[in-house]
């Protein structure tokens, strides 16, 4: 059965460069790039031009930028390379993050806050933070922000430029930490102008390939390893660079670059043709958020009533199409999913929810493919 893929948001397939970067990184760029021979400076030269290519899509200087094995890494890297070594000098060491962040955020500030942390927790006011409540929670003793661009359950867009004009404002240095890895999928990211301190992303997310991805980190800013060793990526990550890997991130942040626009003109087209077919058909599925405002085009909550979202997917991806319940479902249990009962969703609608997330490999057809599936569901 042809399938159609609509989890874009959880990974997505590989884009033709990537692949063809792959591809040729597979047939002769195999050299450590550390080592001093013509093959080995072959490689060093592939790794630099990537990182050249994911510098040109941040608008970044490609010294500020440490490729990890994704965003989980990259994310651990940013809040326990700036807060470890406060935390270990002791004294008070207060950090500000969100309800509704990504696990690799809020699992590693909680780890912290074993050790000593305080943490404040703001909470969405629907399906966003409001700046003024996040800069409302920094403190004399406030160390680090972290707020998500935007979040992998819903799309919903946080105020990270808005909260970092404000921190700017404040007396003394908050840092300022955001996870970008859904953010760089619809937005023009330009880390000049959003302000942010440490920008972390994932490969998978943008057509590249899974284990790898970078943390970007503002020039000048000291940060303490959490892999040591040979002193690669500039002392910040040890450990042999995934070559392949960045080869393909590199292609893909290139392809990016180019087609972001033309990729959100289609996740606009999808999405309303998406909801136009649910109307047309009266499916019963509707979307989650009244508003489109404030919601990045290529994620869609619907909402559908009358079962659980687990037996919504499981019936879709019977039917060839693959869509998500708004968070991985770790227990296997029924419960709704804690970031939309966050965000104000009543718990019987939250249980009903699934994501359908688009990429720029999806077409007309799937939208149409996934408003049939749904439709006979009933
Ligand atoms: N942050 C967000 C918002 C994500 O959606 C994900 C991927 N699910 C991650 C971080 C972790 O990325 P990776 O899979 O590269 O570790």
């Amino acid at each position: 059965m042809e399938y159609v893929y609509l989890d874009n948001a959880s990974s997505t397939p590989l884009c033709q460069e990537a692949k063809e970067a792959l591809r040729e990184a597979a047939d002769g760029v195999f050299a450590n790039p550390s080592a001093i021979h013509r093959l080995g400076q072959e490689a060093r030269k592939r790794v630099e031009a990537a990182r050249r290519s994911v510098a040109a899509l941040l608008h970044a200087d490609p010294r500020e930028l440490v490729f990890t094995s994704g965003a989980t890494e990259a994310n651990n890297l940013a809040i326990r390379g700036v807060l470890g070594p406060k935390l270990a000098a002791g004294g008070k060491i207060h950090a500000v993050t969100t309800a509704i962040e990504h696990s690799s955020v809020i699992e590693t500030l909680r780890a912290l806050e074993r050790r000593g942390l305080a943490l404040d927790v703001v909470a969405p006011k629907g399906p966003s933070v409001r700046a003024e409540d996040v800069l409302a929670a920094v403190r004399p003793e406030t160390a680090l922000v972290s707020v998500m661009m935007v979040n992998n359950e819903t799309g919903s867009v946080q105020p990270v430029a808005e909260i970092a004009r404000g921190l700017r404002k404040l007396a003394g240095r908050v840092l300022l930490h955001a996870d970008a890895v859904q953010g760089l999928v619809s937005q023009d990211v330009d880390v000049r102008s959003l302000g942010a301190d440490l920008l972390a992303f994932s490969g998978h997310k943008v057509h590249a390939p899974k284990g790898v991805g970078a943390l970007w980190v503002r020039r000048g800013l000291a940060l303490e390893p959490q892999a040591t060793g040979g002193g690669h990526e500039s002392g910040r990550r040890s450990g042999t660079e995934n070559v392949p890997g960045i080869l393909a991130l590199g292609a893909a942040a290139e392809r990016l670059s180019r087609e972001r626009r033309d990729d959100v003109e289609r996740y606009r087209v999808l999405r309303q043709r998406v909801l136009a077919g649910l109307a047309e058909r009266r499916a019963g599925a509707k979307p989650l958020f009244a508003s489109e405002d404030g919601i990045a085009p290529n994620i869609l909550s619907l909402e559908c009533p009358g079962r659980p979202a687990e037996e919504t997917v499981i019936r879709l991806g019977a039917a060839g199409v693959m869509a998500a319940t708004g968070s991985a479902c770790k227990s296997g249990g029924r419960d709704a999913s804690p970031i939309l009962l966050a965000m104000g969703v009543p718990k019987e609608r939250a249980r009903t929810v699934i994501r359908v997330s688009f990429g720029a490999l999806n077409e007309e057809q799937d939208a149409d493919r996934l408003v049939d599936a749904l439709s006979s569901l009933a």
